[in-house]
C-alpha cells in the first residue's frame, strides 16, 4: 500500500493554511528522523555521524510518506554533547547520557557558549540542512528543534545533583538554568542566521511528571519567558513540545508568548483547543507507542480521525502529529496508514473550520451507505 497523492506541495499548503483558505489535507508532521534510520536499512548510530545518511533518510521520508514537516533535529542531545555532555550511541536506539558536562554548579561560572561550527555534531546538522535546502528548498520549508533549557540544563549535570540543588542549591540551579537558556538561544540564533530556519523547543523535562508546579515556577518559568522572548526577536515565533502531564501548566506555558504547544498523547486536545485554541496553534496527538507502534492499522486509522475531529477547527489551527517522537521500530505500513487516514479524514482543512473529511464523512450522505 503506498501513500494517498496530494495536490498541494508543503510548501503550498502551509502558505494557504496560514492564509486561512481551504487545503488539500490537514497539515501533518511525521515526529521521525532520528528513530527512522533503520526503516532504511542504517543503524541508528551510523546516522547521527554521517550527513549522507541524514540527507538520505529525510529524502526518503519526504518521498514515501509526504509529510509537512522536514529537517535534521538536534533532538535532546545535540546541543547537551556539544557543550561537552558525553553520550553513549547504541546502534538502533536513541543517544543517551554517559557522562555530564559538570558534576557541580560550581563549574558553571565562566563556561563557554556553544559554536555551530566546531561543536559536537553541529557542523554534521548544517551540513545535512545546506544539502536538504538545495534539493528541496523550493517546494517544502525546513525547521529543526531542539531541547528547551531546562531539558539541556538537566543533561548539563547529574539529574539527581540538579534535582537536589532544587533544595539545597537555588543558586546553583539558576546559574545553571541561565547557562542553558544562553546556549539554547545562542545554538538557535546561529542556525537560523545561517540556514534561514525557525527552531522549535522540546522540554520533556517540564512535564508534571517530574517537575512539580512549584519547582517549574520557581526554576523553569522565568527561563521559559526569557528562552521565547530572545528566539521571537530574530525568528518572529517559537512553538513548544512538552511530554506527558502538562495540563496543570498550560497557563504559564501559554503565558511565556508561544505561538504553538505540540500536546502529549497523555493530554486531550479537545480540552486544550477549548481553553487556547484562539491563541494559539494546536499540533498532536496520536499516541505514539499504544498506537502508531504497536496498534493495528484500525487502530491507527481510527485515532488519526479522533484528533481530527476534536481539534481540526481550532482557531489557530492544528497540524496532526503522533503525540511525541515516532518510535523506533514503528512500520512503514503503520506510517503509511497514518498518513492516509491524515489525507481522508482532513481533507479539506481550513484554519478555524471543521475538514471536509469529518463533516462529509459523518454526514447524511455517510448514513446513506455513501
Ligand atoms: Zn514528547
Amino acid at each position: 500500500m503506498d501513500v494517498i497523492k496530494t495536490e498541494m506541495t508543503p510548501k503550498e499548503r502551509a502558505v494557504a493554511y496560514a492564509a486561512g483558505e481551504e487545503v488539500d489535507r490537514i497539515p501533518t508532521n511525521l515526529s521521525a528522523g532520528e528513530t527512522a534510520p533503520p526503516l532504511y536499512g542504517y543503524r541508528i548510530r551510523d546516522w547521527y555521524f554521517s550527513a549522507d545518511i541524514m540527507v538520505d533518510v529525510e529524502s526518503h521520508l519526504a518521498e514515501d510518506f509526504g509529510a509537512d514537516n522536514m529537517g535534521v533535529g538536534l533532538g535532546l542531545r545535540a546541543l547537551v554533547e556539544a557543550l561537552g555532555t558525553r553520550l553513549t550511541y547504541p546502534d538502533y536506539g536513541v543517544s543517551y547520557v554517559r557522562e555530564p558536562k559538570f558534576s557541580s554548579f560550581g563549574e558553571v561560572e565562566g563556561a563557554e557558549l556553544v559554536d555551530i561550527d566546531k561543536d559536537g555534531r553541529l557542523p554534521l546538522i548544517v551540513e545535512s540542512f545546506e544539502r536538504l535546502m538545495d534539493a528541496y528548498g523550493d517546494v517544502r520549508t525546513l525547521g529543526s528543534g531542539l531541547a528547551g533549557p531546562i531539558t539541556t540544563a538537566g543533561q548539563l549535570i547529574d539529574t539527581e545533583v540538579f534535582l537536589r540543588g532544587m533544595i539545597k542549591d537555588r543558586d546553583g540551579v539558576h546559574k545553571l538554568m541561565q547557562y542553558a537558556t544562553d546556549n539554547v538561544v545562542k545554538c538557535a540564533h546561529d542556525l537560523h542566521e545561517r540556514l534561514g530556519i525557525g527552531l522549535a523547543l522540546s522540554e520533556p523535562m517540564a512535564s508534571r511528571d517530574l517537575l512539580n508546579r512549584r519547582q517549574f515556577q520557581e526554576f523553569y518559568k522565568p527561563y521559559l519567558d526569557q528562552v521565547v522572548r530572545r528566539m521571537n526577536e530574530f525568528q518572529g515565533s517559537t512553538t513548544i513540545h512538552i511530554c506527558g502531564h502538562t495540563r496543570d501548566r498550560w497557563d504559564q506555558v501559554i503565558g511565556s508568548g508561544v505561538s504553538g504547544f505540540w500536546g502529549d498523547n497523555m493530554e486531550d486536545l479537545a480540552e486544550f483547543k477549548e481553553a487556547y485554541g484562539d491563541r494559539v496553534a494546536i499540533t498532536g496527538n496520536v499516541p505514539p507507542v499504544d498506537v502508531l507502534l504497536n496498534g493495528t492499522v484500525d487502530d491507527i486509522d481510527a485515532s488519526v480521525r479522533s484528533c481530527i475531529a476534536k481539534t481540526a477547527d481550532s482557531p489557530c489551527g492544528f497540524t496532526l502529529c503522533p503525540g511525541c517522537t515516532t518510535p523506533v521500530g514503528t512500520s512503514r505500513e503503520h506510517l503509511v496508514a497514518f498518513m492516509n487516514a491524515a489525507a481522508t479524514y482532513g481533507r479539506g482543512a481550513r484554519r478555524g473550520h471543521m475538514a471536509r473529511g469529518i463533516i462529509e464523512g459523518d454526514g447524511p450522505l455517510a448514513a446513506e451507505g455513501r
